[in-house]
């Protein structure tokens, strides 16, 4: 379908809620799971990215773990792109409601997105497991090699879900009650049979749009399609000035 259908549906469309993929992220180049980078960790670390990114491997390992949470995820994490001035643009116009997301580099909330669910965390809220205080991802890079809290002493948890813990229950909760309450559905940067896009399972409201780098044989259930360049499809259809940070 054309862009000029999602055009209109964002237009005229309120009470929208957004499923925001690692799309945008991997055309900004930082994305965790491209196979190049995946060799690059196994060369350096001995290991995948995946079995790093682990409870296991943290308990056992974290001064090898936080060197990894720092160089290859904090130090990756780039900065908004239009995708997320247009989606900023679509909550100041008061059309988006919020944002479901699994990325954990917290650009949309950067770009002054407010009401964004981080289902797998965010490198901006590390936590100390024994008191609670929250710690940003400069508190970390700046903390070699294994950051502590200041107030009780405790090594710091990163913000992002290690695989092996249970995802908060009540942050899920919160997604899918927003998903349930949406008019329109934008699907962006992954498609409907994924882990964050088969959340469109929750939604019962009128048209769900979906805005992809590539096609899948799942799109047919989405009532608008745009498969190419996610940031110069949402520029297209609901363009933002350049340069407003
Ligand atoms: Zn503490």
């Amino acid at each position: 379908m054309s862009i000029g259908y999602l055009k209109s549906i964002l237009e005229n469309g309120r009470n929208i809620v957004c499923l925001l993929g690692r799309g945008p992220a991997a055309e900004q180049g930082c994305d965790l799971y491209r196979e190049d980078f995946s060799y690059d960790v196994e060369v350096r670390y001995g290991r995948s990215p995946s079995e790093i990114v682990n409870s296991t491997f943290y308990n056992n390992r974290p001064e090898v773990f936080y060197e990894f949470y720092r160089e290859d995820i904090l130090n990756r994490r780039g900065e908004p792109d239009e995708v997320n001035f247009c989606l900023k643009r679509l909550e100041d116009d008061g059309k988006l409601r919020g944002i479901v997301t699994r990325g954990f580099f917290d650009l949309s909330r950067r770009a002054g997105c407010h009401n964004v669910i981080h289902l797998y965390g965010n490198i901006d809220r590390n936590f100390c497991p024994h008191c609670g205080r929250i710690y940003d991802a400069e508190y970390i890079l700046s903390h070699k090699p294994l950051p502590l809290c200041e107030k009780c002493g405790t090594l710091i948890h990163p913000g992002i879900a290690l695989s092996g813990e249970m995802l908060d229950r009540r942050t899920m909760n919160r997604a899918i009650e927003l998903i349930s309450s949406a008019d329109i559905l934008l699907v962006v940067g992954t498609d409907l049979q994924s882990r964050l896009g088969s959340m469109a399972k929750y939604f019962t409201g009128d048209r769900i749009c979906l805005i992809n780098t590539t096609d899948h044989y799942s799109d047919e259930a989405a009532d608008c399609v745009c498969i190419g360049n996610i940031a110069k499809i949402m520029h297209e259809a609901y363009p933002v000035s350049l340069g407003i940070k």
